[in-house]
């Protein structure tokens, strides 16, 4: 006889509660005719107000918000967008449809964030913006960045997808660049199953980007099925809106989750007495949001597959870790842009000693403690 499975842990799961199934159920029942558009301009109105912005337009993704944002940048054919090459590919597929040329450069080893200094080396006179990933909520040296941006004049766009709660100084991410964009893809802090959001500050690339998101229909046109430019259709519909007009009601205890699990599983590493480790790091002034809870086990210039050996080991029992994101410059749409020197790359050194641990809302303190008692038998 075998024992019992005990419950797999997912590695992420969104927390849906009965007001987001309220909302959800009136949308679908009243949200059409001149109600289809209710649930998407109150969702925006409290997106702004939790970010702090002017501005947000509901988009169907982050990868669309990005796609229109860097087009009404004027990002085209043989432009460069520097990007960190740690990263998932959606920051850069916009970047390709454009018909520019993303250009990766290397992360910091502590916050798994692009380096400022590869930055400024890597801006050429086709430099047309730099995309500051805040990854796994993790936050970017905005203020570096951001003077690099300056001295150059080039835009500093943020990937904040992963980054809801996160806050740098004061502000919070995805309001400081020319445009931020967040997902709230079903693995994401907030969610509406797919979905995404523009945000500016800019009164003209907004309207710009507003017309782009309306098929190309400027808001004081008046003739009907008259399109000024040709446009994209990224609109979130009103029913997905309705999810996120809950989540956003919830969205602290939604962040504050994120935060406990981290927590919990640093307490955890303390207690099963895990050798070298290091935790998403949080910078001085700032906070973070926690979205992934990530863990870079033994020094990673010594190049252990210590992330292979935990997979193989925990899938099996029901434990669903990730894999760090690969460097983009190592997958095969990107392999013209390796490094010559990859061995050196962050990007490179980290991903054979970290992992994506599971933290999804409502996993359990047991599960945490059983995942962590996994991985102390694997390290230890
Ligand atoms: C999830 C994610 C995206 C893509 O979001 P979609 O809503 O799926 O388009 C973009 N960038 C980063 C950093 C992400 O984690």
């Amino acid at each position: 006889m075998t024992a019992q499975p005990l419950r797999r842990i997912p590695y992420t799961k969104p927390s849906i509660t009965d007001l987001e199934v309220q909302y959800a159920t009136d949308a679908a029942r009243n949200g059409w005719g001149e109600h289809c558009y209710d649930y998407i301009i109150r969702f925006e109105e409290a997106f702004k107000a939790h970010l702090g912005v002017k501005y947000a337009i509901a988009t169907s993704s982050c990868t669309g918000a990005l796609h229109m944002g860097m087009h009404a940048l004027g990002i085209g054919s043989g432009d460069e967008v520097i990007l960190a090459d740690t990263n998932w590919i959606a920051t850069a597929a916009p970047i390709v449809h454009l018909g520019a040329n993303p250009v990766f450069v290397d992360i910091l080893p502590d916050s798994w964030c692009l380096d400022p200094e590869q930055v400024e080396e890597a801006i050429t006179p086709k430099t047309k913006a730099i995309i500051a990933v805040h990854l796994y909520g993790n936050l970017c040296d905005m203020n570096a960045l951001l003077a690099i941006g300056e001295r150059h004049g080039i835009p500093v766009i943020e990937d904040a997808a992963e980054a809801i709660g996160s806050i740098y100084h004061g502000q919070r991410a995805g309001s400081m660049g020319r445009f931020g964009a967040f997902s709230f893809h079903g693995t994401k802090t907030i969610t509406t199953g797919e979905g995404g959001m523009f945000v500016t500050n800019d009164p003209e690339l907004y309207e710009q980007v507003l017309t782009l998101s309306n098929h190309g229909r400027a808001r004081n046109q008046t003739k009907q099925f008259w399109p000024d430019v040709v446009g994209f259709k990224y609109k979130m519909s009103n029913i997905q809106a309705a999810i996120g007009c809950a989540q956003i009601e919830r969205v602290n205890e939604l962040i504050k989750e994120k935060q406990d699990i981290l927590e919990r599983y640093k307490k955890k590493f303390k207690e099963f007495q895990i050798g070298n480790y290091c935790f998403n790091k949080r910078e001085e002034n700032c906070e973070i949001g926690a979205w992934m809870t990530n863990v870079v086990i033994g020094h990673p210039s010594l190049n252990s597959m210590i992330s292979e050996s935990l997979q193989e080991h925990l899938k099996p029992l029901g434990i669903d870790v990730r894999p760090f994101f690969y460097p983009l410059s190592s997958v095969q749409p990107f392999q013209h842009l390796k490094p010559q020197n990859p061995t050196q790359w962050w990007s490179y050194k980290i991903p054979p000693s970290a992992i994506n641990l599971p933290c999804a809302h409502g996993i359990l303190s047991q599960e945490i403690d059983r995942i962590t008692s996994c991985i102390a038998s694997v390290v230890n």
